[in-house]
């Protein structure tokens, strides 16, 4: 009997994006502009916000398991902070929502089995799984994605770690410049303002006044741009002091960085590599596998069909 399908689904707040997987093979993808953000921020209150989330995901896992009857389950990664079966606590991108029982919601609506894990956890678990099926004995992976903002992802013993409250590995929120720039947390100096492509761009507008997007700032940073070089080292550097600190609590030896910015791997690795190696204790000097992560297109979503067929698996 051939494996099941499993429907892994990226939950961002302007796309939606659905992956069929067999196994860790993606069989079909699709993208679905759905607008979740401004939805939320339009609401007229918490239970429309809700209601209408609900909605958009139930529909699309409804419409892709027309196209793929023989879907027998779902995963999906989702921005916020998850606890238990699949309840959503809060989420920073999403306003409005809170405590929703969306695993639970989606399982009674769409008859099948819904997974819903943080989406840093889940693309930390996709990173995991890859770096596995190469190293087998592995059972612990830092995962960090530097996107919009930035996010981590902890596989403790081959299970995400999700905390007390569903936020464990808020990375992108330790501060690494005191008295810096204003955070939507609502703290000062968060790594996310520095070493994200929001934080690249805005280091890079800071000493030019021009604000090109990030690969445009990539690039200029290869042709030996100084300005764009310096915001691609701040990231690096500061993404340095975070790494070294989580090092130094966790001493997790594999770690994966992802997201859409890791494709400017080149431009803040030298600075990364260099902090990180300074702040680090001696013991783990040297010792530390850090890499740019395998998949970051799919990994959240592949994460998150993983995490679905090892649970429907007993495993
Ligand atoms: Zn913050």
């Amino acid at each position: 009997m051939p494996e099941g399908l499993i429907l892994g689904m990226d939950v961002g707040g302007t796309n939606l994006r659905l992956g069929v997987f067999r196994g860790g093979d993606c069989v079909a993808t699709l993208r679905v502009e759905a607008h979740l953000r401004e939805r939320c921020l339009h609401a007229e209150n918490s239970a429309a916000a809700e209601s209408a989330i609900l909605d958009i995901l139930a529909d699309a896992i409804v419409q892709t398991r027309q196209q793929h009857p023989e879907i027998q389950g779902v995963g999906i990664a989702f921005p916020g902070f998850i606890q238990g079966d699949g309840t959503l606590l809060q989420s920073p991108n999403l306003p409005g929502l809170h405590h929703l029982a969306l695993g639970t919601a989606l399982r009674e609506r769409c008859g099948l089995p819904v997974l819903v894990e943080n989406d840093a956890n889940a693309a930390a678990f996709g990173e995991f799984v890859h770096e596995r099926s190469r190293q087998p004995g592995l059972e612990h992976l830092l995962y960090v994605g530097l996107g919009t903002g930035v996010g981590g992802g902890l596989i403790l013993h081959g299970q995400p770690w999700r905390g007390a409250h569903g936020a464990a590995m808020e990375v992108g929120h330790l501060i690494v410049v005191p008295g810096g720039r204003r955070c939507g947390c609502g703290n000062q100096g968060c790594l996310e303002q520095y070493a994200s492509a929001t934080g690249v761009k805005l280091s890079y507008t800071e000493r030019t006044g021009h604000a090109p997007a990030l690969p445009v700032v990539a690039r200029l940073a290869r042709e030996g741009n100084a300005d764009a070089q310096a915001a691609f080292a701040l990231a690096g550097n500061t993404l340095g002091q975070a790494l070294a600190h989580l090092l130094k609590v966790l001493d997790v030896s594999v770690l994966r960085l992802g997201g859409g910015m890791s494709a400017a791997w080149d431009c803040f690795a030298p600075a990364l590599q260099k902090r990180l190696e300074a702040d680090l204790i001696p013991v783990l000097r040297g010792s530390v596998d850090l890499q740019r992560g395998n998949d970051d297109d799919q990994a959240g979503m592949r994460g998150a069909a993983l995490l679905a067929a090892a649970r429907q698996g007993g495993s």
